[in-house]
């Protein structure tokens, strides 16, 4: 990733999202993007120029046109139909982002029309989120990454946000992936965990 004067930028073409610029390149805000947030508590976070990502929960393209400025291609699956007319416009601007207007939840739906991914990011906010990663591991290269944004409140609000986290974790191992590296998002996002995950 590059980083100006300690500030995290991408190598894009600018006016996505009103981002502000810096020396021609789009600065990537901590506070609206939790991978952003993750790569300012880990600055080991990067994303090379031949990797295909799977992106789950894309929302209006915001995370995702950044990623496309790193990345070779992004597979953006979003179900939401208001947010997925700003993701296709997104799209348009990038040639290397392939917007899935679909359930996450039912992969075999757009089994076809993906690729094999060297990342696999969710950010879906939803409660079944380590289900998720489960059924699109198989899209997934071995020794791939994913990276898992999980959103504490929305899992179960009766349990505390470290007892979530832990359940998620072992899930996440329970499926076949070694969990790497863990933070919690604070202060961008609260009650936001990251998980890095390795395919075995
Ligand atoms: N990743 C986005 C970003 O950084 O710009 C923000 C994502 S927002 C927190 C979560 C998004 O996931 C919403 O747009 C929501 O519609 C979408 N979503 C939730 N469940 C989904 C599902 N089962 N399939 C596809 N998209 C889903």
């Amino acid at each position: 990733m590059i980083e100006i004067n300690g500030t995290l930028v991408s190598p894009g073409k600018g006016g996505v999202y009103g981002e502000k610029m810096i020396n021609g390149y789009r600065i990537w805000d901590p506070y609206r993007s939790k991978l952003s947030a993750l790569w300012y508590l880990d600055k080991s976070t990067d994303i090379a120029s031949d990797e295909v990502v799977l992106y789950l929960g894309a929302a209006n393209g915001t995370t995702v046109s950044h990623v496309a400025d790193y990345a070779e291609s992004v597979y953006a699956v979003e179900f939401a139909p208001r947010p997925m007319q700003d993701l296709l416009e997104v799209a348009k601007r990038r040639k290397n982002i392939i917007p899935v207007f679909a359930d996450a939840t039912r992969p075999k739906e757009y089994a076809g029309f993906l690729e094999a991914a060297d990342l696999l990011y969710q950010d879906v906010a939803q409660p079944d989120q380590t289900s998720i990663i489960r059924k699109h591991l198989p899209f997934v290269k071995a020794g791939g990454r994913v990276i898992l944004m999980l959103k504490t409140r929305s899992v179960d609000i009766r349990k505390s946000p470290e007892e979530v986290f832990c359940e998620a974790c072992k899930e996440l191992e329970d499926a076949g992936l070694s969990v790497e590296k863990t933070f919690w998002l604070s202060p961008y996002h609260a009650d936001h965990a990251a998980i890095v995950c390795k395919k075995i």
